[in-house]
């Protein structure tokens, strides 16, 4: 497994449409296994592959993880079974990877404060439908259907978004969006110039 580059706003790749996947094959599944160490290493809970500059209709999710700082555990604290990645320690893990999702049903509306990798530093409440069946194909290219609901909804919807060159950002109000987008332009280039 590899840890990808993580593009962030105002990069091209994520304001671009993802194409569909054709054909699922091998080089997917090593695809899927380097977008969810990049998603754990970052943390995140979803990663689309346009964040890591490929234009393809694929994304990884996992709302359930914990992630543990051994040094916050007390004396006599349970030790969490997982792996540790950056000295962290990762459990609970149940990664989806989901190619070519599509929406076919939603339902209801709530907002949820949300935060994405490609947008560091910033976090903005965004509303979306409230539930929603989501139609995609597995790694092994099986045809499936996911239900989802709360955090795990917002995420997928939050993912797929990417797929279509949308950022969370983009769903503000117009005032919102253009001062959301100058504050982190002005940030990042105060990053590249330190
Ligand atoms: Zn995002």
């Amino acid at each position: 497994m590899a840890k990808l580059k993580i593009y962030t706003f105002p990069d091209a790749v994520l304001a671009k449409k993802a194409i569909p996947i054709e054909r699922v094959g091998k080089d997917y599944f090593k695809l899927a296994d380097n977008m969810l160490e990049t998603m754990y290493d970052a943390p995140g809970i979803g990663l689309a592959a346009n964040q890591v500059g490929i234009l393809e209709r694929i994304i990884v999710v996992d709302t359930e993880y914990e992630v543990t700082d051994p040094e916050d555990l007390k004396p006599g604290d349970p030790v969490p079974a997982g792996e540790v990645v950056n000295g962290q320690i990762i459990s609970g893990k149940n990664p989806l990877i989901l190619i070519n999702p599509e929406i076919v049903f939603r339902e209801g509306k709530s907002s949820m404060k949300e935060a994405c990798l490609s947008v560091p530093d910033y976090t903005a409440e965004v509303q979306r439908s409230e539930i929603i069946k989501v139609r995609y194909q597995n790694i092994d290219g099986l045809t499936k259907t996911l239900d989802a609901e709360g955090l795990l909804a917002v995420c997928l919807q939050h993912e797929m978004d990417h797929l279509e060159g949308t950022l969370f950002i983009d769903r503000l109000s117009q005032l919102k969006k253009e001062f959301a987008k100058k504050k982190l332009i002005k940030a990042r280039k105060l990053e590249e110039g330190s």
